[in-house]
């Protein structure tokens, strides 16, 4: 039961890493990212009291929903970037959706839910790295988005989501950290905005630690869970 072990591990640095910054435990979720992982793995999770679990691509959970459709309790959270032909497919299975970036993308998201009666969770993507290979919104574009999102009712906003800057500088990683934290007192102090912004989706494998020190509310981590993922790509 590799796993079992790992997510007791992982969760125990959970709260070994809330104690440390004075914050309840309760107010850190472990979210386990089991992309690229069959479902004997997440069933593995499953078995040890994990009910929802992070993909990237929605092929890829379209499958393991389907192949899991028996799991009523089991919830998938997308937490990859989405293109607005394939929003139907995350209305019909995602609990929650950690990046959106677009006024169109929550209008096509919308008009999915409705015709399906449903609802998800959203959290808006930001770049707070500033990264041209990351997805997400400048941290300067997060407010209006906001505000846009008061008009489509079946997204329910709870807070923003980033992936950190990839460097083995830690001032650089929790640069992108602090910024999240301000970025989201902002939108609290903002009348426009609606919905109650009061969750940071950040920290993963390598960073879950510091992201909780500076505010996380939900770590998605995959690797220090379920193991190493093949490399993509050629070379
Ligand atoms: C893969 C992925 C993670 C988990 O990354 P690990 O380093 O394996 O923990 C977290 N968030 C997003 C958006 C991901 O795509």
């Amino acid at each position: 039961m590799a796993i079992a072990d790992n997510l007791t591990r992982i969760r125990t640095a959970i709260d070994a890493a809330c104690e440390r910054a004075g914050r309840p435990a309760s107010e850190v979720r472990l979210l386990p990212v089991s992309k690229t992982f069959g479902t004997d793995a997440i069933l593995e999770a499953y078995a040890a009291g994990m009910r929802i679990f992070g993909e990237n691509k929605v092929q890829e959970v379209v499958a393991k929903a389907t192949e899991l459709a028996d799991h009523e309790d089991l919830q998938w959270a997308m937490i990859g970037h989405l293109q607005r032909n394939k929003a139907r497919d995350v209305a019909a299975c995602a609990a929650e959706f950690h990046a959106l970036d677009s006024l169109r993308l929550a209008e096509a998201l919308q008009n999915r839910l409705e015709a399906l009666d449903r609802t998800l969770d959203v959290f808006i993507e930001v770049n707070s790295s500033g990264e041209d290979s990351k997805f997400g919104l400048p941290p300067a574009e997060v407010a209006d988005l906001a505000a846009g999102l008061g008009s489509y009712d079946r997204l329910r906003p709870r807070g923003l989501m980033t992936i950190a800057a990839r460097s083995d500088d830690r001032k650089v990683v929790e640069a992108c950290f602090v910024r999240m934290t301000e970025l989201r007192q902002r939108l609290r102090d903002d009348d426009k905005s609606t919905g109650s912004y009061e969750e940071l989706s950040m920290g993963m494998s390598g960073d879950f630690e510091l992201a909780i020190a500076h505010g996380a509310t939900t770590v998605r981590v995959g690797t220090a869970i379920f193991g190493s993922r093949p490399a993509l790509g050629p070379g």
